[in-house]
């Protein structure tokens, strides 16, 4: 409870961004702070050791940020889901659909195994889409889910509502 009020007090409302009527949550306080940030590394690992993950997937951008350290301390590897076209090597692609359009996210599947349980992290879950696909994609490379984890949970958005289909029972847990 320490560590949420910790955490909650380090993320910062900005008003109609990126368009008019949206809250965004900011994450970048926190990231500044060098104690909320270790706290949310050790909260985020302790999840992928009690779930016996072997990876980490982290979703661009702010997965990157928040996965690289929690895979370092927890002894796992760390693999980018990027937007379509970034990734140079041979990739797996998943396209899923936007409020307005639709978007592409890709892996590069030879860094994931069929003996791999993959930690999903990301900092917001807003309507899900970008998790599921991700799901979806690491199913698709062969590897297991052990679990999608973030910061934080939009729970008005009902991303878990969307999630959880595809899940099939993995946990999905929000800070
Ligand atoms: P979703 O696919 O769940 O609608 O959107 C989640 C993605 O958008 C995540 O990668 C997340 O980083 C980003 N996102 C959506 N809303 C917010 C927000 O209010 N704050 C932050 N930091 N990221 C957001």
């Amino acid at each position: 409870a320490e560590v949420t009020t910790l955490l909650l007090s380090r993320i910062r409302d900005i008003p109609d961004h990126p368009e008019p009527g949206v809250m965004f949550k900011d994450i970048t306080p926190l990231l500044a702070d060098p104690v909320a940030f270790t706290a949310l590394t050790d909260a985020l690992a302790d999840l992928v050791v009690r779930h016996g993950a072997t990876k980490i997937v982290g979703l661009e951008a702010r997965g990157f940020i928040l996965g690289a350290p929690v895979a370092v301390r927890s002894g796992v590897g760390f693999v980018p889901v990027r937007k379509a076209g970034k990734l140079p090597g041979a990739t797996l692609g998943q396209a899923y659909d936007l409020e307005y359009g639709s978007a592409e996210i890709e892996v590069h599947a030879e860094d994931l195994s069929r003996d791999d349980r993959v930690m999903v992290i990301d900092d917001v879950l807003a309507t899900g889409g970008t998790a599921e696909a991700s799901v979806q994609l690491i199913r698709r490379a062969g590897a297991e889910i052990a679990g999608v984890s973030v910061l934080m949970e939009l729970g008005f958005l009902g991303g878990r509502a969307r999630l959880e289909p595809a899940l099939e029972g993995a946990p999905l847990e929000a800070l």
